[in-house]
């Protein structure tokens, strides 16, 4: 979700990326594609879409890396 110069709006709760419900949706679809393919570990987390009820759009949380208690 980009405003109207084309930047990635940023949630001020969570200092996350805003999405879409559809484009969080695709970002989620190829990363699992490309799991599929590149990534067999355990260790390895997908991508997954959850919904942020500060801003009201979407979020990813991403491959478990640092970060985790930002939001609680
Ligand atoms: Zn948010």
């Amino acid at each position: 979700m980009s405003d109207m110069y084309g930047n990635k709006l940023i949630c001020k709760k969570t200092g996350k990326i805003i999405y879409t419900e559809r484009e969080a949706g695709e970002i989620v679809n190829k990363c699992r594609r490309h799991k599929i393919s590149q990534h067999r570990d355990k260790a390895y987390r997908p991508a997954r879409k959850y919904y942020c009820k500060y801003c009201g759009h979407f979020h990813l949380t991403h491959f478990s890396k640092a970060k985790k208690k930002e939001y609680t």
